[in-house]
């Protein structure tokens, strides 16, 4: 295992934070794998996840077994580790800046232009020259500051990478996933080792992710190709949901961990015997089709549907209480489907958002 720390610009004087990265398997192997834990930094069951993860690949390695170069960012956002006010942990967003730590990732460009007469008949040199190209673009535009500087250094480490599995959790949740429906047909066994309860498909969409960056590269080269040249499958990307901020346990994250290594075996990074996932628990869905709760008005919020309910519409998914002046609101679905995820607090602004179903 090659252990990296690689040092992001300072936002102050007197100030240095670093991102450390662990590097598993054949340095330069084609196959390169990424896996990064708790961009959102108050997501604690995924750095737990990584933990596991740790240990599994240190053993897979000393065993001979990894195939593929295994990148593993346990701790994917020392800023968002460090910002504590008052007590409260905020993980998800700047500080300085309010941006989310997980949007506005601009959309790559001038990869394509980066191509031009370096592609040929043989998909090897094609998929090294394309992974070249995205390393130069990122290189190109040298961070000014330290949030900068973070996105910049995940963004590198990914960029060249056949597999980028960014592993979150939600608020209170059943384990989830997030893909893209071309990428579906090679993610679906991941939702099944994962027991996953709900898998919400974009289509098409850009969403500034993290994810969206190698994903829509690739799309890009894609569509700019055509079938000029071979450039084999774009790069497989998924965001992984922990379940929820509290769920923190060895149980679970070896489980989450476990589940990964046996996906990484199915896609010939880790030669090692196949297992066969569960089915799926509930079919993937359109991320679009999801219906998304928001409170009419404040108060204090009583959840009638449980996380990983199958809820049909016009079911309870909670009440809204005002005690000042006694009234009760009563919010209903609209959709069928698994209500895979809630709000932790139990006091509610309007307008805020109360939980989402998955639809169909
Ligand atoms: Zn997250």
């Amino acid at each position: 295992m090659l252990h990296e720390r690689i040092p992001l610009l300072p936002s102050t004087i007197g100030t240095q934070r670093e991102v450390v990265r662990l590097t598993y398997g054949p340095q330069g192997a084609d196959m390169k794998v990424y896996l990064q834990a708790s961009l959102h930094a108050d997501e604690t069951p995924a750095m737990l996840t990584a933990h596991v993860l740790r240990d599994l690949l240190q053993s897979l390695e000393d065993a001979g077994k990894l195939a593929a170069t295994i990148t593993l960012v346990p701790v994917a956002n020392p800023i968002g580790l460090s910002q504590h006010v008052l007590g409260q942990f905020f993980g998800c967003f700047d500080l300085n800046s309010a941006a989310n730590f997980n949007r506005g990732v601009a959309r790559p460009k001038d990869v394509c232009a980066r191509l031009e007469g370096r592609l040929r008949d043989d998909v090897v040199s094609n998929r090294r020259a394309i992974k070249d190209a995205m390393r130069a673009l990122l290189d190109a535009s040298p961070p000014a500051t330290e949030f900068d500087s973070l996105r910049s250094t995940l963004l590198k480490m990914s960029c060249d990478a056949d597999i980028v599995l960014d592993i979150h959790c939600s608020l209170e949740a059943v384990v989830h996933l997030y893909t893209d429906v071309e990428a579906w047909p090679r993610v679906e066994s991941l939702a099944r080792h994962l027991r996953s309860r709900a898998q919400m498909l974009f289509v098409g969409a850009d969403l500034g992710l993290f994810i969206d960056w190698v994903r829509l590269a690739w799309a890009d080269v894609r569509a700019h190709v055509g079938d000029r040249y071979p450039i084999g499958e774009g790069a497989v990307t998924a965001i992984i949901e922990c379940a929820g901020e509290r769920d923190v346990s060895y149980e679970s994250a070896r489980q989450q961990a476990q589940a990964i290594i046996a996906y990484l075996v199915e896609r010939g990074a880790i030669r090692d015997t196949p297992s066969t996932p569960d089915a799926l628990l509930h079919p993937a869905t359109p991320q679009a089709a999801s219906e998304h709760f928001y409170a009419a008005s404040s108060g204090i919020v009583v959840y009638r549907a449980r996380i990983g309910d199958v809820v049909e519409i016009g079911d309870a998914i909670c009440d809204i209480v005002d005690p000042i002046t006694g009234g009760t609101v009563t919010l209903r679905s609209g959709t069928k489907g698994v209500f895979y995820m809630r709000r932790a607090i139990r006091f509610i602004t309007a307008g805020a958002e109360i939980g989402r179903v998955t639809g169909g």
